[in-house]
C-alpha cells in the first residue's frame, strides 16, 4: 500500500482498501496457505506531522497442524495500527509493515487444539481419532 502523501488531506480519515496476492508479498510461512486474496480494508487520516493507518487485513487461510498434520481451513483476520512521522515526505509505503504484521501474528507453529496428541512415530496413527497401543 502506497500513499501519497500530497494528496491526503489534513485531519479527514479517509477509507482505504486493497488485496494483496499471498505469493508476491513472499511471507515465507511455511505451515499456512492463503486461499484467498489477502485482503486489507482501513482507514488513513494525516495528523499534522502523522500518518494514522489502521485497518484490518483477512483471508482465507489452510493450516496444517504441525503436530498431527490434519488441515484446518479457517478466515484470518489481522488487525493493525501503524503510525508514521511523514515530515517532508511525498509517498509513503506501508507494504514491508504489513507483511511484518502477518509474519509476526503467524509466527508460531500451527496447532489444531491445545490438546492435540499428534501423530504416533511409531505406527502413524492420528492419536486424536484413535488408540494405537505401540506403547502398551
Ligand atoms: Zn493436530
Ligand atoms: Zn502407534
Amino acid at each position: 500500500m502506497i500513499f501519497d502523501i500530497l494528496k491526503l488531506k489534513e485531519g479527514i480519515a479517509e477509507e482505504v482498501s486493497n488485496d494483496y496476492n499471498a505469493d508476491k508479498l513472499d511471507l515465507g510461512l511455511f505451515d499456512i496457505q492463503f486461499k484467498s486474496l489477502i485482503h486489507l480494508e482501513g482507514i488513513v487520516e494525516k495528523v499534522q506531522t502523522n500518518l494514522l493507518f489502521r485497518g484490518n487485513l483477512s483471508s482465507q487461510i489452510e493450516q496444517v497442524c504441525a503436530r498431527c498434520l490434519c488441515v484446518t481451513q479457517s478466515k484470518l483476520t489481522i488487525p493493525f495500527d501503524l503510525c508514521y512521522e511523514i515530515a517532508g515526505m511525498e509517498t509513503l509505503n506501508a507494504t514491508n509493515d504489513l507483511r511484518d504484521y502477518l509474519i509476526l501474528d503467524n509466527s508460531d507453529r500451527f496447532i489444531c487444539k491445545k490438546d492435540c496428541k499428534g501423530i504416533c512415530p511409531t505406527c502413524g496413527v492420528n492419536l486424536n481419532e484413535a488408540d494405537c497401543y505401540c506403547k502398551s
